[in-house]
């Protein structure tokens, strides 16, 4: 036996050990017995390994254990079990973070896999577990003819992982965000406590917790708003030779209203340079194909229809990518992204600056620099911090190295730091899914005026401070 694994059965042994000798506080009714909660499995050392990494493969946290609960019940008997042994608890879905935020060093990690039912739908909406994917939201809401308004351009996040920080997709401009999409939640407070909030009920919880970084509680079941599902997407790629005529077209399309969805990108070109391209799409339904010549009328000399599908393949599109960069082995290395939000008076300035201090290389041969404008009308959510302008651009660096050597990921990150500050003097925003140290005061300057929402509500419903310290929020 290697010392390595020696260690991990002995502290699994000692963990049941202090498990069962554990008693629950403020217990509900039904559970006053003093086991341990059964859903904790606190002596496997694999789920602990497995807990203990995200996509972002940048940092590592070692739980001391995992648990797998299958309902709120099980989720509240775990979080009344670990504030009364002070231990920190953060919940996991499909463990897509880049920056350890779904990891507790010594605590607990709550993968919610187990969760992922999907309990109704019904014409306006649809009700599933937190630890559901959005592709199986997708899946079985297309079954029934509809769909989420906003969907990631990656369905295999949960839906607890995208509504924790926002959720933008390719409609946001339409829709906003998917927290935006949120009509009801049932949560559990890091005390414990099982609440169903909305706009309605307990609306100071609803708006802690959507975007709100899992400080207050846990999401365990969501009531999120369908559409109509259109039956298919007609996709245009459209390219530029520079930066300044990409975004002006897609200003036009945007404000001329021409696609169902608008997004972009800088990409490298494999020879040193970039290329920069606008990517559109329509819906429509057969019998009514879009009229390509109209909607590109006066946009890019070069454009090219590069997909016409049905809607639920257009929306999975990405899972071509991730085969390829898990086969490839990319898909395990570091991954320092940086994800922000550029004011749509500046954009242009501050990317070009920007994007002149890249090298294209450092992003990978498939990685890209997202940028489109969106129109923030309909970002509503408090937490969701946007420029205060009608218009803004994400603007990403997706960095994804074609080798794992911790310097180079050590270099951009050190990168992240000095575009963030430079992104934030313009007046733009962090987006948290960033691979990028963050202090208290920091958090406290992100959230701005917003932050006294969350600290309350830290302090009425996680009084104690047990979850997700992955953010070192407070
Ligand atoms: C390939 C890829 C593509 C992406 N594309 C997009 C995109 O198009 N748009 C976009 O907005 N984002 C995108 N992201 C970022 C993604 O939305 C976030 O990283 C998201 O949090 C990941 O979801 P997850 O289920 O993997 O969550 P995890 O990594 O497991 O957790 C992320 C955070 O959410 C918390 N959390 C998880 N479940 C719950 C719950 N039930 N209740 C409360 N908190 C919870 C965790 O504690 C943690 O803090 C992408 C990420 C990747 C890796």
């Amino acid at each position: 036996m290697t010392p390595n694994r020696r260690t991990l059965l002995h502290a699994g042994v000692s963990v049941t050990a202090t498990l069962a000798s554990a008693t629950f506080a403020g217990q509900s009714p039904g559970a006053r017995d003093a086991r341990p909660p059964k859903a904790l499995l606190a002596d496997d050392p694999e789920s602990r390994a497995a807990a203990a990494q995200d996509f972002g493969h940048i940092i590592q946290r070692q739980p001391r254990a995992v648990c797998k609960p299958k309902s709120g019940a099980e989720v509240a008997d775990i979080l009344r079990w670990a504030r009364e042994q002070g231990l920190k608890v953060a919940a996991r879905g499909q463990g897509h973070a880049t920056y350890g935020r779904a990891m507790a060093e010594d605590g607990i990690v709550m993968d919610l896999g187990a969760m992922a039912a999907i309990h109704r739908i019904e014409s306006d909406c649809v009700v599933v577990d937190a630890g559901a994917t959005w592709h199986a939201v997708l899946q079985a809401a297309l079954a029934k003819g509809f769909a989420p308004p906003v969907l990631t351009n990656y369905l295999g996040l949960s839906v607890g992982g995208t509504l924790a920080v926002g959720g933008i997709g390719g409609s946001s401009s339409q829709h906003g965000l998917q927290t935006d999409q949120v009509l009801e939640l049932d949560v559990v407070t890091g005390e414990g406590v099982e609440l169903t909030c909305s706009p309605t009920a307990h609306a100071e919880l609803f708006d802690a917790v959507r975007a709100g970084l899992a400080q207050c509680a846990i999401i365990t079941r969501a009531m999120l708003r369908l559409m109509r599902a259109p039956e298919r997407v007609r996709r245009y790629l459209l390219s530029y030779s520079d930066l300044a005529s990409l975004t002006a077209d897609q200003r036009r399309a945007l404000d001329e209203g021409r696609f169902d969805q608008l997004q972009g990108a800088v990409v490298p070109d494999g020879t040193g340079g970039w290329r920069y391209q606008m990517e559109a799409a329509v819906f429509y339904d057969s019998g009514t194909p879009p009229d390509d010549k109209r909607l590109l009328a006066g946009l890019a000399e070069k454009r090219e229809t590069v997909s016409d599908l049905a809607f639920g393949d257009d929306a999975n599109a990405f899972a071509k990518l991730e085969q390829l960069l898990r086969s490839n082995g990319q898909w395990f290395n570091p991954h320092p992204w940086l994800l922000t939000y550029l004011r749509g008076s500046n954009a242009l300035e501050v990317a070009s600056e920007v994007i002149a201090g890249l090298n294209s290389d450092d992003l990978g041969p498939f990685g890209r620099i997202t940028y489109y404008p969106i129109f923030t009308g309909e970002c509503r959510t408090p937490l969701l911090r946007l420029p205060d302008e009608r218009v803004v651009f994400p603007f990403n660096l997706i960095r994804i190295p074609a080798s794992a050597d911790k310097a180079n990921a050590d270099r951009q990150l050190a990168r992240n730091r000095t575009v963030c500050d430079r992104i934030r003097a313009a007046g733009g925003m962090l987006y948290p899914v960033s691979a990028l140290a963050m202090s208290p005061q920091d958090w406290a300057d992100h959230f701005g005026p917003r932050w006294p929402l969350l600290c309350d509500a830290k302090r009425h419903h996680d009084p104690a401070g047990i979850l997700t310290p992955g953010y070192d929020l407070f």
